[in-house]
């Protein structure tokens, strides 16, 4: 599913040169629930970004579903990202202005996709993530775990290959952060979809299947969960 090999991205200021990724190389079977860990600064963020075209490597490569992303054109990266990538934010990222539903819809619109079905996958989804009976809320009429399961609903809507989450439970309370961690695990699991989650909660760290550890730049660690906390 996700082929990194000896991934670099070095940041330039003027004449300062911050080397984010120092070459990382992982390969990301389909299906993984895979959490990235490591201090502020190792580097999480830029390989998220990396691995969600968001931004391009210095040096090395990445492929996704058998896609080199340096090889493709602006356009294909951008209907890439659209079709088979799911986002989910530490802040939620919701439009505040669009009920819960609406926020669903919102990709599928933006896809092109036909709206009455848009619709009615959205609310299907509402369901599978605990919020029937909220989708025409607002998100200022909800909890953060309830906006972060509208983000959940979301991120699935394109019916995408592989989810990324960045400290998706950052803003959420304990408990109210494994719920959530518990229905994108099990929602994930389900649709078969390759989850990289980006955390600095360990508890979080083991809903996954395994954790990556990274310091400066670099992967120091690479383990499998044993049993699974949520
Ligand atoms: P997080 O650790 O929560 O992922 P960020 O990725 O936002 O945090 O930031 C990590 C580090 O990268 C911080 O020290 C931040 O100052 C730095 N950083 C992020 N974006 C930029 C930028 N555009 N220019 C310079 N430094 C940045
Ligand atoms: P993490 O997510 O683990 O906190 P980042 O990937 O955000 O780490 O940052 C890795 C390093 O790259 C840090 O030293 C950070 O300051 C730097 N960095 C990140 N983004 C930028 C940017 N846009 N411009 C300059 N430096 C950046």
């Amino acid at each position: 599913m996700i082929e990194v090999h000896e991934a670099t991205k070095v940041y330039r200021r003027g004449r300062t040169e911050v080397r984010a990724l120092a070459g990382v190389s992982l390969t990301v079977p389909r299906g993984e629930f895979l959490s990235v860990m490591g201090p502020s600064g190792s580097g999480k963020s830029t390989l998220l970004n990396l691995l969600g075209a968001l931004d391009v490597p210095t040096g090395g490569s990445i492929r996704i579903g058998g896609q080199e992303l340096a090889r493709m054109d602006d356009t294909s990266l951008s209907a890439f990202r659209r079709e088979r990538l799911g986002f989910v934010f530490q802040f939620f990222n919701l439009m505040p202005t669009l009920t819960a539903v609406e926020n669903v819809m919102l990709p599928g619109l933006l896809a092109g996709r036909p709206r009455a079905e848009m619709l009615s996958r959205a609310e299907a989804l509402l369901e599978t993530v605990g919020l029937r009976g909220r989708s025409q809320h607002r998100p200022d009429e909800l909890s953060g775990g309830e906006m972060q399961r509208v983000a959940v609903a979301r991120a699935l809507l394109t019916e995408p290959a592989l989810l990324l989450a960045d400290e998706p439970t950052g803003n959420l309370d304990s408990k109210t952060g494994t719920e959530v961690l518990r229905l994108l695990r099990e929602a994930t699991r389900e649709r078969q979809l390759t989850v990289v989650m980006v955390t600095h909660d360990p508890r979080a760290a083991e809903v996954g299947d395994r954790i990556v550890r990274l310091a400066d730049g670099l992967v120091v660690g690479d383990e499998r969960v044993s049993s699974q906390a949520a």
